[in-house]
């Protein structure tokens, strides 16, 4: 296949056909051919950078999906977005009254944008709630909290999916097909590395344990860590890492540079790191017959990829707005997302068996 002309039609055209594997899903045209069901209510929880820098613009521009209601703690933030987005006052909760939005029929769907150590207890709520869940990645700060809110939206017969907007990215599609489908013969190594130079606030609830659970690994990693799985299409077993801190002042509690080595069963070479002190954002593979690469790879926008045969050509689109409108769509025909707590369980037990690693100095097992 001539990948360097692979146009916009193409990419529908195969993605449509099922040219994929499992975790490369029904692409865009799932969500073109969406059946029209009800337009469902989505109620963001925590009303902070990605929620009103992302995710609420997103719901302007979506289909199938709508912002219909907020949680919020800061009752000025409840009257700026009431005006700004058009929300009833009957669809705004705060965290003590939470729990009333299972009376709120106009809410289907409840997102979780809050930091990482509350993911857990808002999904759970949320389900308990009789409410469909999205969750922000990372899932939770440990495995064992993952599958704590996996069984409590089983239990309340709802469906969880994991904030993961690259899943829905055509470049990011077409790396997993690459990958997974062995285009140019089997891949032999894969390089990742996820990261920002960290200049916000030292007192940010993301240099807090408690709150963040971990540094840059957590934030950051944690796309590195999917793309060596999701290029690979296979589950590692094992990892080493090693880490470097030049800012203790500031990352006090939590990590700043993480590296990692994956085992995994076909035994590739994949090596990965994740930082809050480095601007990184690539994957890089190399196969039997040829390379493939993103860079940068994992922004909002401006992913741009190359293979041995030339570019990749595929459209910058709002990744969150599909991420939603697919979930939207799953809830409609009762099917599980294509992220669903299942990968952001996977990849937290990664993330457990590295901060073992880091402690003990030694290959960990993963799981
Ligand atoms: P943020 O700090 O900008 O927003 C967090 C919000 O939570 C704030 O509105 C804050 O008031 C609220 N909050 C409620 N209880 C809190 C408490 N006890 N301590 C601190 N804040 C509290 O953070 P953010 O960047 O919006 O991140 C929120 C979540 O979204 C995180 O899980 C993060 O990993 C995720 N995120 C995902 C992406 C993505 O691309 N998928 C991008 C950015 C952030």
């Amino acid at each position: 296949m001539a990948l360097q002309k692979t146009s916009r039609r193409d990419f529908i055209r195969n993605a449509s056909l099922g040219i994929g594997a499992l975790a490369i899903g029904p692409a865009l045209s799932q969500l073109a051919m969406a059946k029209p069901g009800k337009k469902l209510g989505i109620a963001l929880v925590g009303l902070g950078g990605y929620a009103g820098g992302q995710l609420a613009p997103a719901l302007q521009k979506t289909q199938n999906c709508y912002l219909a209601g907020i949680v919020t703690g800061t009752p000025s933030k409840a009257v700026d977005w009431a005006k700004k987005y058009n929300i009833p006052q009957e669809n705004i909760y705060n965290y003590q009254n939470f729990d009333e939005i299972a009376k709120n029929k106009a809410i289907d769907i409840v997102y979780v944008v809050l930091p990482v150590a509350l993911h857990k207890e808002y999904t759970i709520r949320a389900a308990q709630a009789g409410k469909h869940v999205i969750c922000e990645k990372p899932m939770a700060v440990n495995a064992k909290d993952c599958e704590d809110m996996i069984a409590a939206c089983k239990k309340s017969n709802r469906l969880l999916s994991i904030g993961y907007r690259l899943h829905f990215e055509p470049h990011n599609i077409e790396i997993m097909r690459l990958g997974q489908k062995q285009v140019f013969g089997k891949v032999k190594s894969i390089d990742t590395g996820n990261g920002f130079t960290y200049g916000g606030d030292p007192n940010a609830w993301r240099l807090k344990k408690a709150l963040a659970g971990g540094g840059g690994l957590m934030d950051m990693g944690v796309y590195a860590i999917q793309a060596s799985r999701y290029t690979l299409g296979q589950e590692p077993i094992a990892v080493k890492a090693t880490q470097e801190k030049t800012r203790p002042e500031l990352f006090k509690e939590v990590d700043e540079t993480v590296f990692w080595e994956l085992k995994f069963p076909g035994g590739q070479k994949v090596t990965g790191k994740s930082s809050y002190n480095h601007d990184w954002g690539y994957v890089k593979a190399e196969a039997e017959r040829g390379k493939f690469q993103l860079e940068p790879a994992y922004g909002y926008g401006g992913i741009e990829g190359f293979t041995s045969n030339g570019p990749l050509k595929f459209p910058q689109i709002v990744q969150q707005a599909a991420q939603m409108d697919d979930f939207a769509n799953c809830v409609n025909l009762n099917k599980q997302s294509r992220v669903p707590g299942e990968e952001g369980w996977k990849d937290m037990r990664v993330i457990d068996a590295i901060y073992r690693s880091l402690d003990s100095g030694n290959w960990e097992k993963i799981g």
